[in-house]
């Protein structure tokens, strides 16, 4: 009997190697490795999210008939080595690993591995893209894959885009409704069971943040469940305040489908293929449909490709040569009164979760402008998301957030100060700090640091058109000493936990 070995983030009967696989003819091996759980001080949510999924995935296989070899063992290869000797298997097959570190395992056990169709676009396919070009911009890369999978396109050879352009992002970044906070529609969650309080009585001690309430679907019923949630009561909604922070609300129009889509309780193509019917019934408007395919078409698989390009040196990098420690407040938001970070911060305790904008623009945009060591803010987010994956994590944390590659993945640096938070959320109102003072005890961090990052760096940044009048504004500031002398002070505080 051959044996189909399936990793915790392939949960899915049509990934790769398991499509062809039959009961009589296959076994499948699962292993859930100890060691692996108690490596990092995990988000409980996110450790139980991740060992549920794959017990009741074991559970759905036998009950199509398979018989599961669900192995319990210290490390992945001695799960391995211990699932041989008992079984004995003709022939072991893997779907190509999610994770440079685990590929690497599996070529040194010899394993034959099947193409992965967990993506909608393979490397191989991604270095025809970028074959012959100068730079590999995620715009052009967007279009391509709109235009082979004919994504929202229209016209004799569907080669053009729906609605006469190919980005809506203009309608799409409105700050906050002022009113009707109540309009997001709540998240759905299930009863917990005995299962899940199984793997809660397994976890390792070192686990941390509010427990597991059933917000995130453990079985693909239930993450189908949510995607059809999702498309029909807020995706019409997802597009016009997709950049927009409120401290009433944690999720917006977001989805929250990255869990799923990131361990394979859903596929990328069934996500896609339901917006894009929604918008062709006319239940979805064109800035919503294409915001939100653009970040799955476009972003997602953008990111997956910029992984495998570039890894394993790429997760060292520290091109803005950032050493500060990680920050106490990211552990403790009982650290600081900055309304946006303890807000954002209670949001992770509470869901091991945080939108796009709250991970760019307040976690991320502030561990660049403290000049925190990149890696080890990556370790720290890494840890506590509910989604988190080493090939999407390290390109969102090196590239995008931390310009810590260089301007590889990003043209400029994602920083901002108090205007833009105060622009796009609700928090400054009541914070502790004036988002408009740039001195003083009650300076606005976020404004503070932001122009002393653009000093600090403005011999790198000036050179760079998409930030150089930034980085000129700075220099012409006529209180420029006293605002460097506030950050030197903040910096000192922050690395106390005393603001
Ligand atoms: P929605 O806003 O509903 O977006 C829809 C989907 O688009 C997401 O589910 C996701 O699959 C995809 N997507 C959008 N942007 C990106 C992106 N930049 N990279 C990859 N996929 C994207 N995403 C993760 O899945 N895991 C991570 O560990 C992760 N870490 C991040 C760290 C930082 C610093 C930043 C800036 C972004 C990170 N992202 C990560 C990307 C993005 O923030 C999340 O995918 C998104 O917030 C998930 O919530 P959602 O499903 O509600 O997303
Ligand atoms: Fe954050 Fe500054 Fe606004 Fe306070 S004033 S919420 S610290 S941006």
């Amino acid at each position: 009997m051959n044996t189909v070995w399936v990793f915790g983030d392939q949960l899915n009967r049509n990934i790769g190697a398991l499509q062809a696989a039959q009961p009589n003819t296959h076994r499948v091996l699962i292993i859930e490795s100890s060691g692996k759980i108690a490596s990092r001080p995990w988000h409980i949510q996110r450790a139980h999210f991740l060992v549920t999924s794959m017990r009741r995935f074991a559970l759905a296989l036998e009950q199509e008939g398979f018989q599961v070899d669900y192995r319990k063992s210290p490390t992945m290869r001695e799960g391995v080595a211990d699932h041989i000797v008992e079984f004995s298997p003709t022939h072991i097959d893997v779907t190509e690993p999610n994770s440079y570190t685990a590929r690497q395992l599996v070529a040194s056990l010899g394993i034959q591995t099947t193409a992965s169709n967990q993506f909608l676009c393979h490397p191989t396919d991604f270095a025809k893209f970028a074959e012959g070009k100068k730079s590999m911009k995620m715009e052009d890369f967007y279009r391509w894959q709109r235009k082979r999978y004919e994504y929202l396109m229209e016209g004799d050879k569907r080669d053009q885009p729906v609605g006469g352009q190919w980005n809506f992002d203009e309608d799409n970044r409105l700050p906050p409704p002022k009113t009707g906070h109540d309009r997001w529609p709540v998240p759905q969650v299930h009863t917990l069971d005995d299962v899940d309080q199984q793997v809660l009585n397994d976890l390792p001690s070192n686990v941390w943040g509010a427990k597991p309430t059933g917000l995130w679907a453990t079985t693909r019923e239930d993450a189908l469940a949510r995607l059809h949630y999702f498309v029909n009561e807020i995706l019409p909604t997802f597009g016009e305040h997709e950049d927009a922070m409120l401290e009433s609300n944690w999720h917006l129009a977001h989805s929250l489908l990255s869990p799923y889509l990131n361990n394979g309780l859903l596929l990328p193509n069934e996500v896609l293929d339901a917006a894009a019917q929604a918008f062709s019934d006319g239940k979805v408007p064109i800035n919503s449909a294409e915001g939100f395919i653009r970040q799955i078409l476009g972003w997602r698989e953008y990111i997956w490709n910029c992984y495998w390009r570039w890894m394993p040196d790429y997760a060292q990098r520290n091109h803005l040569e950032a050493h500060r420690p990680l920050l106490p407040l990211f552990k403790n938001p009982k650290k600081t009164q900055m309304k946006c970070m303890s807000t954002v911060l209670n949001g992770v305790n509470e869901h091991s979760y945080s939108h796009h904008i709250e991970r760019l623009m307040v976690l991320g945009n502030f561990a660049l402008i403290t000049g925190t060591n990149p890696q080890q803010f990556t370790e720290w987010m890494w840890n506590s998301f509910i989604d988190a994956a080493e090939w999407v994590m390290v390109p969102n944390v090196i590239g995008m957030s931390l310009y810590a590659d260089g301007g590889m993945l990003a043209t400029k640096p994602y920083a901002s100060g108090g205007a833009y938070i105060d622009r796009m959320s609700n928090h400054c109102k009541g914070c502790a700090y004036d988002r408009k003072k740039r001195t003083g005890d009650d300076a606005c961090p976020f404004t503070v640091l932001y122009w002393d990052f653009m000093m600090r760096h403005q011999d790198t940044f000036v050179k760079n058109p998409r930030i150089a009048r930034q980085v000129r504004a700075a220099q012409q500031l006529s209180d420029i000493d006293a605002v460097q002398q506030t950050a030197q002070s903040i910096l000192q505080r922050l690395d106390a936990g005393q603001i």
